[in-house]
């Protein structure tokens, strides 16, 4: 997968050292599909977040997250897709989202797009360093590279 490169113009006001990228048709569709996945298993704390990854050949594999009672052990969405993508197709990932179901305190509307937890930066990142991810922006999901999420990952 191609490095992203920098657009000619910021596309909004971050000031990060990295802009974010505007998603495209093909990003639009694995932020749907994540939120099909949640908006078809829900369940409130067992079932709230759902992530969805594309590999580098194209395919989308999708995850839950799994909430447990002894709430450390609760699994994100990312690694279940992770998981998925290397046991039925390629184990690559170009790039990964993941979507919140709302609360019923928050109104209607489509499960929210949400960052991937620190945990999920560095085990994304030991699988995908060259992935990008689907994040909120000030004005809608954006992409970013997800080395730029976690410029300094754990390492032994
Ligand atoms: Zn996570």
């Amino acid at each position: 997968m191609p490095t992203p490169t920098r657009p000619s113009s910021p596309l909004n006001g971050n000031t990060l050292p990295f802009p974010d990228l505007k998603l495209d048709a093909e990003d639009e569709a694995l932020v749907a599909a994540a939120r099909a996945v949640i908006m078809a298993h829900h369940r409130p704390f067992w079932h709230t977040v759902a992530a969805a990854i594309r590999s580098t050949d194209g395919r989308v594999w999708t995850g839950v997250h799994l909430g447990a009672t002894v709430g450390r052990l609760a699994v994100c969405a990312e690694p279940v897709a992770l998981g998925r993508a290397i046991l039925e197709g390629d184990g690559t990932m170009a790039i990964g989202v993941a979507v919140r179901h709302r609360k019923p305190e928050e109104g209607q509307g489509p499960p929210d797009v949400v960052s991937p937890c620190g945990a999920c930066r560095d085990l994304l990142l030991d699988y995908a360093p060259d992935a990008l991810v689907i994040v909120p922006g000030p004005h809608g999901p954006v992409k970013r590279p997800l080395r730029a999420m976690l410029p300094l990952p754990y390492r032994r």
